[in-house]
């Protein structure tokens, strides 16, 4: 085996099942499946969601969009962060539909539908406070009106996305969410129905019902991580993704012997030392060095010296009569303890999200549960 990274499809339907009891039968759901599912696989992820009957998936790319409609999935997929005018034709062949703040694509959108004798359904980018892609608040009513002209564009709603709703204080979060509303209540008034208006990520989806709406847009909770790993969220998630690897080489190490680059770690008293095939090449960070841990047995064994590209040393002093070849968990459950992605993300100074696609990107995937 020496790398298996496992994808484990029955976790991700009952985290998807799970989301969807909570959130009631009024909402819809986006699944956001950009960056290949969080390193999850981005067709056999999108298929296992689109099984259980999600509306929606929300990609990053147009190539993304490009392999779930190759793969056969005929769900409306969402482009989250918009297009440039030359992807226009591919995206209206494809029948997508697009985040839209610029009035060139709006332009190049329209006159492709027109070309191609469809309709674009476009759902228009505000930020309401996030700092990054959209139109600002005020902006939004004029370009609205200035869509009108447009027959090709059909606009779908609003959309916006959150800045901190991962933290426990909402407030900021609230102020965003009353200006989205606001401007909904006024856009309406002029007489735009906006129907699929949405801005919840997964921390608003699980910490402030309110922000609802018609859709969430939820990422991490699908592959089984709290977006807020410091509190306990209301719905139990089990992780996708596991890591494990095996025993390479076992070795006994005298006092005062160095281990790997760098010479950082110097053996106190007589030392085993496990050597591991993997390391930074395959997304185990270079940031675990020295304070990272791996399961052997259902016991942490701690990394010593510097992960390299594709070794990691760990001691395994205290666990008798291991041998080469035995198994060793990264990412995952061993013997009732488990190593989480949250934990890999403190030891490295990073966040769930990071490990997930690090990890994700780096290795072949083995999908258990299709
Ligand atoms: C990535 C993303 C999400 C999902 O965020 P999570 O925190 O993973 O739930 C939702 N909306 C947009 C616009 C995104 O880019």
């Amino acid at each position: 085996m020496l790398i298996d990274l496992s994808i484990d499809l029955d976790a991700l339907r009952d985290n998807y099942r799970r989301i969807r009891q909570f959130c009631g039968p009024g909402v819809r759901v986006l699944a956001v499946v950009k960056a290949d599912a969080y390193g999850h696989g981005l067709v056999p992820v999108s298929r296992a969601l689109v099984a259980e009957g999600v509306d929606y998936l929300g990609v990053a790319t147009v190539s993304e969009a490009r392999s779930l409609r190759q793969a056969g999935i005929k769900t409306p997929i969402l482009l989250l962060l918009g297009i440039v005018p030359h992807e226009a034709a591919v995206m209206v062949q494809q029948d997508l539909e697009v985040v839209l703040y610029r009035r060139d694509v709006a332009e190049a959108l329209a006159s492709q539908a027109r070309q191609q004798g469809k309709v674009v359904p476009v759902h228009l980018k505000v930020d309401t406070g996030m700092g990054r892609l959209g139109l600002a608040v005020e902006e939004t009513i004029p370009f609205l009106d200035w869509l009108k002209g447009f027959s090709e564009l059909r606009v779908m709603g609003l959309i916006s996305h959150f800045a901190v709703a991962d933290l426990e204080d909402k407030t900021y979060t609230r102020q965003q969410l009353s200006r989205f509303e606001t401007l909904l209540r006024e856009a309406r008034h002029c007489g735009w129905p906006l129907p699929l208006s949405h801005i919840a990520n997964s921390a608003a989806c699980l910490e402030l019902r309110e922000t609802h709406l018609a859709m969430i847009r939820p990422g991490i909770m699908l592959y089984g991580s709290s977006p807020a790993p410091e509190r306990r969220p209301p719905v139990a998630l089990r992780p996708v993704m596991a890591l494990r690897t095996e025993i390479l080489q076992l070795k006994r190490l005298p006092p005062g012997s160095s281990i790997s680059y760098g010479c950082t770690y110097i053996t106190t008293s007589d030392c085993v030392l496990a050597v591991l095939p993997i390391g930074y090449c395959n997304g185990y960070s270079r940031h675990l060095s020295n304070c990272g841990q791996v399961l052997i047995r259902g016991q942490r064994a701690p990394i010593r010296g510097r992960v390299c590209m594709n070794l990691t040393m760990v001691e395994v002093t205290h666990l008798p009569a291991l041998r080469e070849g035995e198994v060793v968990t990264l990412l995952g459950a061993d013997h009732g303890d488990r190593i989480t992605a949250d934990e890999l993300a403190a030891w490295a100074g990073t966040i769930n999200y990071e490990i997930h696609c690090l990890l994700g990107n780096s290795n072949p995937r083995r999908f258990s549960g299709a």
